[in-house]
């Protein structure tokens, strides 16, 4: 074990940030951190100074550096042309798992679940989250859900890795598959595909929406859970706040070139500069930190010493429960009592116990040799406010030049022609989509352009394109419902 300080980048942020920053780090080094801190500053400020990320360039190169970042939370200002900081620091820095343990600490924390004790790993670089949107007619507006390979392969490998670390028994999957074929299917492909070589580990799969409700119900059942990035921001706020309050989660965010901590929770404005605020989410983010950095020793004299102020009923106000808790206390005076029990360990709360040489192996996605990728169609989005049959009417007349056939048209993912019923509602978004008669021959992109035009001539208003392809003779394309 290296006792050389380790370098680290810590950025105080806003609102109450400053404050459980202060009190974090107090704590973690008054149990002996070895720690090398460099600060940053982020946020509302840097903003607010014309910054758009809300993180100056100079910036960078001190987490670049570090590559360990301990991060408090930060005011997003109100306005379309801020990005979140929290995203970009993800993406930038490539960390694709997001890692959000969530346990009760009943009975010294509320909850109806004392037995909760799940771990939730969401995808944190792409899914709906790549923030590619775009108003295509007066009536819709898109947003892109990219899933990759990639993606699938790196956080369901680190999902099972991380339980083979940490002794954890069950592994499931959260995905709308049943809805979203390809994206989502991918998903659960990979899971499976994956989880194939963890044959100690229990394997479950459950469709997001049924397995939230028995994520909120019976939350014991579960032990890691992993999942995409929307669904996984959603229920992993849920887990938090069933296993007793949002202010005492912590978060990892790990990739193979850095990782971020962070709490969970918000700046909480209205409750800065007054010494209000619950420092235990950061706390418990700078504990994960600890073990990531091989500070194992003090991450456990840490979460124990923090158990026993829980035990012991010394309380912020979001936890306090009158009757139950003892004392209501400020973050400093929380800090304080953290401190004077370091060395001391909980008696009825599980003890925090690490592995000095605990790590979760990362995956090393290695690209397979290209499918065979043959065009077969297109869709052709067109802005159009009239009937389906009008508009076949309308394509049919002006496509003279090219070997394409429209074969169907959907609005919204339904068909609506040819036999569209009447009952059905039509947006002015409509999909033409364009094949050989065949159906399957190869089409050459130079007769999409010559459609296009022709499309064009007619004054069509084409809003974009979706190329039909087959990867190794798959279908790399859905039908529409009802084609
Ligand atoms: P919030 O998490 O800041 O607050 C939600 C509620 O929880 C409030 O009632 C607050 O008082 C309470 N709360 C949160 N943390 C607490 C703590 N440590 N101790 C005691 N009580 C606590 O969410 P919000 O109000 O929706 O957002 C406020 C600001 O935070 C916004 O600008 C938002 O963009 C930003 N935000 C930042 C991050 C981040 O930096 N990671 C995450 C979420 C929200």
């Amino acid at each position: 074990m290296s006792t050389a300080p380790v370098p680290i980048t810590v950025a105080r942020g806003d609102g109450i940030g400053p404050e459980i920053m202060d009190a974090t780090l107090k704590i973690i080094l008054a149990a002996g951190a070895r720690l090398a801190i460099e600060e940053i500053e982020i946020g509302e400020k840097v903003y607010l100074a014309g910054n758009s990320a809300g993180i100056a360039d100079s910036s960078w190169e001190s987490l670049l550096r570090t590559k360990v970042f301990l991060k408090a939370p930060i005011t997003t200002p109100q306005g379309s042309g801020f990005k979140s900081l929290n995203v970009t620091t993800r993406k930038t820095l490539g960390l694709y798992a997001n890692v959000r343990p969530c346990q009760t600490y009943f009975p010294f924390v509320d909850t109806k679940y004392p037995g909760m004790d799940v771990v939730i790993i969401r995808e944190n670089e792409e899914d709906l989250y790549a923030g590619i949107e775009h108003r295509q007619t007066d009536e819709v507006y898109q947003c892109l859900k990219l899933i990759s390979r990639p993606g699938c392969e790196k956080i369901v490998s680190y999902a099972f890795e991380y339980a083979r670390a940490y002794g954890r028994k069950k592994v499931t999957c959260f995905s709308k598959d049943n809805i979203m074929k390809m994206t989502d299917g991918l998903f659960h492909k990979v899971f499976d595909e994956i989880g194939a070589h963890y044959p100690e580990i229990e394997k479950e799969h459950w469709i997001i929406d049924i397995g939230s409700a028995k994520l909120a119900d019976t939350p014991e059942v579960f032990d890691v859970i992993v999942t995409s990035n929307l669904y996984g921001d959603i229920i992993s706020d849920i887990a938090a706040q069933i296993a007793g309050s949002v202010g005492i989660a912590g978060s990892a965010n790990i990739g193979s070139a850095a990782s971020m901590f962070e709490a969970i929770h918000g700046s909480a404005p209205r409750r800065a500069g007054q010494n209000l605020a619950n420092p235990s989410g950061l706390l418990l983010a700078a504990i994960q930190m600890l073990v990531h950095i091989k500070q194992a020793d003090i991450a456990e004299k840490v979460e124990n010493a923090w158990l026993k102020t829980l035990e012991d009923g010394i309380h912020t106000y979001d936890i306090f429960t009158e009757g139950k808790s003892k004392q209501k206390v400020g973050t400093k005076e929380f800090a304080q009592a953290v401190i004077e029990r370091l060395g001391q360990k909980p008696s009825q709360l599980k003890q925090a116990k690490y592995d000095a040489n605990v790590a979760v192996k990362l995956y090393e996605y290695k690209r397979p040799a290209p499918a065979k990728k043959e065009l077969i169609g297109s869709d052709v989005f067109v802005h159009w406010g009239g009937t389906p049959s009008e508009l076949a009417a309308k394509v049919n007349a002006a496509n003279s030049n090219s070997n394409l056939k429209l074969v169907m048209i959907s609005n919204r993912g339904t068909k609506v022609w040819p036999e569209g019923k009447k009952e059905t509602f039509v947006t002015d978004h409509s999909r033409c989509r364009f094949k050989r008669p065949d159906l399957q021959s190869v089409v050459d992109k130079a007769e999409l352009v010559t459609l296009l035009g022709d499309l064009n001539k007619a004054g069509i208003d084409f809003i974009k394109t979706e190329n039909l392809y087959t990867f190794d003779g798959e279908y790399g394309f859905t039908r529409a419902q009802g084609e």
